[in-house]
């Protein structure tokens, strides 16, 4: 057997930057984590996005528009429908009127 093939095992103290700490068993003294169990948004369920130069509010304010178009797209859809078999329900009274 190999001597000295495992690496130092230490009770790491892990600190995160929402001010969370908490220790795990791992080869490192100590680490510094950005995200934690209490601070990840899958988490916690809240949206927090890391905005550069506005992209994610033109992305939304995009997305906003495209869904409104397509809203009043379906509605109108809808309607031409409705009035389209209105008529036909009138020719086939009239068929059937003359047809008496
Ligand atoms: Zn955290």
């Amino acid at each position: 057997m190999k001597k000295e093939l495992h690496p130092p095992y230490y009770l790491a103290k892990v600190t995160c930057s929402c001010g969370n700490a908490f220790e795990i068993g791992a080869t490192v003294e100590s680490m510094r984590i950005e995200l934690c169990g209490n601070c990840h948004p899958f988490y916690t369920g809240d949206q927090k996005l890391v905005d550069t130069a506005g992209r994610v509010e033109k992305f939304q304010q995009r997305l906003s528009k495209v869904s409104k178009k397509t809203e009043k797209a379906r509605v109108s859809d809808k309607t031409e429908k409705v009035e389209s078999n209105q008529e036909r329900l009138k020719e086939l009274k009239k068929k059937l009127i003359t047809q008496q």
